[in-house]
This record gives C-alpha cells, structure tokens and sequence, in this order.
C-alpha cells in the first residue's frame, strides 16, 4: 500500500526518538513477521513528509522524499529480532513470543539492534526532511525485512525495490555492535563475511544392521562428506585467505540396528570473496557427489541452497569519502579502523542488484563501564542492550552526514 506525501505534517519534530525505540525493543517481531512494526516505522516517516509503501517483499517499508533535481540516495535499516529471551533486566525488555517459521514457539529479542537501526533511520529520515532546503535529490528509505534469515533484501529486490522506485546511486547502512557509545568503527573493502547454507540428502539403501551387504550405508557415506569438506579449506583455498565450512547438522537413522535410506547433512560456509565462495560452493558439491559415486549410491544426492548472502563490500572510494565527512563532523577520535568479521549481512544483496557501491560502518553502543572492550555483549546475546543516548544520536548523525556526502547542496 502507498501513501502519498503528507505535507502538512513536515512540522512533527517533536517525535519522541527515544521513545520510538524503546518500544520497538519491548515488542519485537521475528524475520517476515514484522507487521506491527512496519505500520509504526510507516507511520513515522510518513508524517514528515515522505510517500510511504508498506508490504514491499514481505514486510518490507519504502518512503521516498523527492527534493529536486540530484543523486538518489538509498539509506537501508534492517528491522527484524531473533529468537532469544532477553535477559538485559530493562524496563523496556521484551516479554514477547511467537512462531518461528518452523512452527516452533519461541521468545522473541531485538538482540541484533535492529530495532536502534529502525530508529536511527526514523531519526535521519525527519531531520533530512526537516532540512530539505539545505540539499537536493531524492532519498529512498529502505526499512528490511527477515535480515537475520538472510532473504529480506532479495525478497524486496525480487518484490520490485529499484522498478517500483527510484534507483539509487549508492547504498548506506550501518550495524550497532559491541563498541563503546559514541564511537564509529569503519572498514574498506570486504567487510562481512558471504554465508551460504546448504541442506544435503545422501541416498543409500537400507537394510537390517546385520546385513550391511545388501545396503549402501548413508551414515558411512555421510561420515566420509564430513571429512572430507574440510579438506576444502585447508587443501583448497591460499593460506593468505581464509573460509569456514561447518557441517552444523547432521542425521541419519533412528535405531543401532537397522541401516537408513539417507543421511542429511546441513553446511554452512563464509567466505570473503566472491571467486573463493563460488570455488566452496561447487567443491562441496563435488566432494559430495563423488563421495556418493564412491560408496555405489544409485540415486544422486540432493541440494538444497536455502541461505544465500554476498560479502559485504564496503566500496573503497565511496567509503573513502564517507569516512572523511564523518571524521570532519565527529573528529577523528570518534573512529576507528575494525577487521573484516566473520558474521554476514544482506544488506550487499541490494548494491549487486542494482550496480551500485554500499556504505557500510558499525557504531558502538555500548556503556563500557570499567568493562574490557571484549567483555561486552555481542549481538544475539540475551544480555545485549545498547544504550539509548548516545547510541541513537550517533547513529542518527551518521546516516545524515552519511547521506549528506551524496546528495548534492541546495542550488
Ligand atoms: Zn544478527
Ligand atoms: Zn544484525
């Protein structure tokens, strides 16, 4: 649904940002659940100003901001919370639970910060808005879905994001992690990991457990994929590279004495560019294949590529001039230069599908509070709770001056 531009309402600057977040994190919502969630962060923009499109892939929210002739600029927050039971203690800690999408019943967290990139993108929205008269170009807010599945930002690419709206030039986003408050942790180049997760059937034939010549046993074949995929890592990718391939799950029969049909086996892997995710991937493919040839399977394994998500690249150039605002609005003291992490975000789907280079930092938001800094909780932690201010400003600074570096000035 689309709501066109409410101008009488560009004046609301007394929304509570403060306030926004706290409830987004008392009432989380899980990946593709995000219905009430999306009508707040709707409802939000729309009153400053912007044409506002819900149900964009999903629960995915759009608002457009047209301000002249000039670049488009994309600013991207992810929206979802995760299957965790918060333990933070806060007044405003979530109590709630739902159905994950395998039906299971679960407590629900905003132990991400999805709901701090929500609000800081709610905050930036309004102040770009409020000071529209200062630049000119159109900003298209991007409000993602099901980041913690990994399918959110296809689904609104695959929903029509870049035909249905204005393409933008560049992509910017940001993550709140397990830094102290104020500060901005920056990277050029790879910046997450790709993940890739793939569901794997192994055919055999079954038979009583006393009889193993008349079966083809998937528990050997399965044991011999285990061991063999790590030899990709090892054997395969340059040792000044790296790559993780987990084998997470693996099952096969259900008695000691009787020989299954199949195993399954579920691989995760991480890599930091496109040329060795794309060597994993077939040479799992192959190790499995073959491992099935060799113990005389008659029906060929089966592939299931259910989580897909690129490396993050956060475009060298762009981020040069990105980070060079941001020093000169923050000072150089407020940032720092972080290593590649080994987790991944979707939020890279977008740039490659539309041609364009992404922005991508973390902003700290943590009290450290005589803590060492590896002592913080992390993201997906029960206990993980940003502090409100200056995690909310700092974010919300960012994502203007962010913007600001692309659009051009009032003319
Ligand atoms: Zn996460
Ligand atoms: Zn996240």
């Amino acid at each position: 649904m689309t709501r066109q531009p409410d101008t009488s309402a560009a004046s609301d600057a007394d929304l509570d940002l403060g306030a926004l977040y706290r409830r987004l994190h008392q009432f989380p919502e899980l990946s593709n659940q995000e219905f009430r969630t999306a009508e707040l962060l709707a409802d939000a923009i729309h009153g400053c100003g912007y044409e506002t499109t819900t149900a964009v892939g999903g629960t995915g929210v759009v608002g457009v901001l047209r301000n002249g002739d000039g670049p488009v600029v994309m600013l991207r927050a992810d929206i979802d919370a995760l299957p965790v039971a918060e333990k933070t203690g806060l007044a405003y800690a979530s109590t709630e639970r739902a159905t994950d999408h395998t039906g299971a019943e679960v407590p629900v967290m905003h132990a991400c910060g999805h709901d701090m990139h929500a609000a800081c993108l709610v905050g930036a929205a309004r102040r770009l808005a409020r000071t529209a008269r200062e630049w000119s170009g159109t900003l298209l807010l991007v409000f993602q879905p099901a980041e913690e599945l990994a399918c959110g930002a296809r689904n609104m690419v695959e929903d029509g994001l870049f035909e249905r709206f204005p393409v933008p030039g560049i992509v910017l986003g940001q993550h709140v992690g397990p830094l102290p408050a104020g500060m901005i942790g920056y990277g050029s180049g790879p910046l997450m990991a790709s993940a890739d997760s793939v569901q794997i059937v192994l055919h055999g034939r079954g038979s009583h457990g006393s009889r193993p010549e008349a079966s083809i046993d998937p528990v050997l074949m399965a044991a011999h994929v285990v061991t063999r995929l790590q030899g990709i890592v090892s054997r395969e990718i340059a040792a000044s590279e790296t790559a993780v391939v987990t084998v997470g799950r693996l099952q096969a029969g259900a008695k000691d004495n009787i020989i299954p049909d199949t195993a399954e086996l579920g691989v995760n892997i991480r890599t930091y560019s496109e040329e060795n995710r794309a060597h994993v991937k077939a040479a799992v493919e192959r190790i499995v294949r073959a491992e099935a040839v060799a113990s005389g399977a008659e029906r060929e394994p089966e592939f299931d590529w259910d989580i897909s998500a690129p490396v993050l690249i956060s475009d060298p150039d762009a981020t040069a001039a990105t980070i060079a605002a941001f020093t000169a609005y923050f000072g150089a003291g407020r940032l720092f230069p972080i290593p590649v992490v080994t987790a991944s975000e979707d939020v890279g789907v977008f740039g490659a599908a539309a041609g364009i280079p992404t922005v991508f930092w973390f902003f700290g938001g943590m009290n450290l509070a005589g803590r060492r800094m590896e002592d913080l909780p992390a993201n997906h932690s029960p206990f993980f709770a940003p502090e409100i201010e200056p995690t909310l400003s700092t974010g919300v600074d960012a994502l203007v001056v962010a913007a600001r570096t692309w659009l051009a000035p009032a003319s």
